[in-house]
């Protein structure tokens, strides 16, 4: 961490222009417990108003306000500018694997139609139960759906995974982590459909394990490990008929 507390001004280089722009630098007067959300915030109010980037909730819940924060993609709300600044520089870009629209602001439509094709939407059962299901929260299926359910949908796992860029129709971190959660959710009415959906190269066979995702996701998710369990559960689904 950089102790930033005596320095005034910090150097701000900030992507701006679609696909083909590039950085322009601002000076930003440095305030105590300043997020890197508060300084691009500090320059469109009082520098350049045309600045474009995106957040609403500004604490964490949302997922609006990732972007590439010295070359790794970030939440940009909760990280603090005395965490990442080296040398008295912030350099700050839009996600990586997703259409720029304008300066920090990507277009998250192709992120949110992986999670359709992914199928990542609950399924009802074919009968309504009379009583609501009892999941008992020690169960190994309640267990494994827990740990990867906080999901805020910010990009950032997408943005980090290498697969994603090397490979279009791939899936991704989210949407196979969301998929997880469904293949563990006793209430889901078609557990092995959701299982078959991703089981093929654009889906869950095609994770190196890089870990990117799981370093980098905000919320301490590991879609890695979720990954991998599909990949159990589909060898299981495909050898023995069964999950
Ligand atoms: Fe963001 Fe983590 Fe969800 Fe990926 S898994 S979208 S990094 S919260």
């Amino acid at each position: 961490m950089t102790d930033i507390s005596d320095q005034y001004q910090l150097t701000v280089n900030i992507w701006r222009g679609n696909s083909d722009g590039a950085y322009q630098t601002f000076e930003v007067p440095v305030r105590d417990s300043q997020t890197v959300l508060d300084v691009v915030t500090w320059i469109q109010r009082h520098l350049d108003p045309d600045l474009t980037y995106r957040y609403a909730c500004r604490v964490g819940m949302c997922g609006t306000c990732a972007m590439t924060v010295q070359g790794k993609p970030k939440w940009t709300c909760r990280t603090r500018i005395g965490t990442v600044v080296e040398n008295n520089e912030l350099t700050l870009g839009p996600l990586r694997n997703l259409p720029v629209i304008k300066d920090l602001a990507t277009d998250m439509v192709p992120f949110f139609d992986k999670w359709a094709e992914a199928g990542a939407q609950f399924v009802p059962g074919d009968q309504v139960p009379e009583q609501m299901a009892a999941v008992a929260p020690d169960s190994r299926a309640r267990r494994a759906a827990d740990v990867a359910i906080e999901c805020i949908g910010c990009g950032v796992c997408y943005a980090a995974c290498d697969t994603v860029a090397w490979r279009e129709d791939y899936l991704g971190p989210a949407a196979l982590n969301r998929v997880w959660t469904l293949v563990n959710d006793e209430r889901d009415g078609d557990r092995d459909g959701h299982l078959r959906k991703v089981a093929g190269e654009s889906g869950c066979l095609s994770c190196h394990s890089h870990q990117s995702c799981a370093e980098l996701c905000p919320k301490h998710l590991n879609p890695t490990a979720s990954i991998a369990g599909l990949k159990r559960k589909s060898f299981l689904l495909a050898l023995v008929g069964r999950s």
